[in-house]
């Protein structure tokens, strides 16, 4: 089982996600990543295969301070673990992102279905087709992003915790979960969320 944390207020997500990440550490995992949005208008992955302190190291000092995140630690269920099929995933468009805890079942229909209408995929991960199929429906229906991710749903067999972030949206987190646990915290003026509480007690 692998781990998701995401947070989105008024301190600075990235050490809350590798502090998160590493309380989440117990469950197993294989890979490990964020994605953040830190003021330029673009969305910023950072993933690597390993553990967690790989991950630290891998993000720049540098890295702007951002007041959303979205932080996983993956357990592979579909493509091997590697840097390409670590999570967050993009969208076609890079305009989301996301991450799961879980598994879809019914993927490759899906991919199938996606190819067709040009989406390319950088991953062999179930995950990064439902991210797909999200825009997909969003930008084929011009739905708001919460109706899309319903409507996307309705097609998944599966489990699945995931957060989505978007970069027009730099304010809003997007969760939704079926047979895989998700923890909500809710603070002043921010939210937390995450696979279990242990790393949102401290908050
Ligand atoms: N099925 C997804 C993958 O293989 C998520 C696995 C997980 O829960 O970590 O990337």
């Amino acid at each position: 089982m692998c781990g998701i944390v995401a947070y989105v207020g008024n301190k600075n997500a990235i050490p809350i996600l590798l502090k998160g990440l590493e309380r989440l550490e117990y469950r197993g995992y294989d890979s490990a990543g964020i994605a953040i949005l830190n003021g330029d208008n673009n969305i910023h992955i950072f993933k690597k295969q390993g553990k967690v302190n790989d991950l630290r190291k891998h993000i720049p000092e540098n890295v702007p301070a951002s007041s959303i995140g979205i932080g996983h630690t993956r357990w592979a269920t579909h493509g091997e673990p590697s840097d390409k099929n670590a999570h967050p995933h993009f969208s076609e468009s890079k305009d989301m992102a996301i991450i799961h805890n879980g598994i879809i079942e019914n993927y490759d229909h899906l991919k199938e279905a996606l190819t067709k209408k040009g989406h390319t995929f950088k991953s062999d991960t179930d995950t990064e087709v439902l991210i797909h199929l999200i825009e997909e429906i969003q930008k084929q229906d011009n739905l708001e992003l919460g109706t899309a991710i319903q409507e996307a749903l309705k097609q998944v067999i599966g489990a699945y915790a995931i957060v989505i972030i978007e970069k027009n949206n730099p304010d809003r987190l997007i969760a939704a979960r079926k047979s895989s646990p998700l923890v909500i915290g809710v603070g002043d003026g921010e939210f937390f969320l995450a696979s279990d509480a242990t790393p949102i007690v401290e908050y």
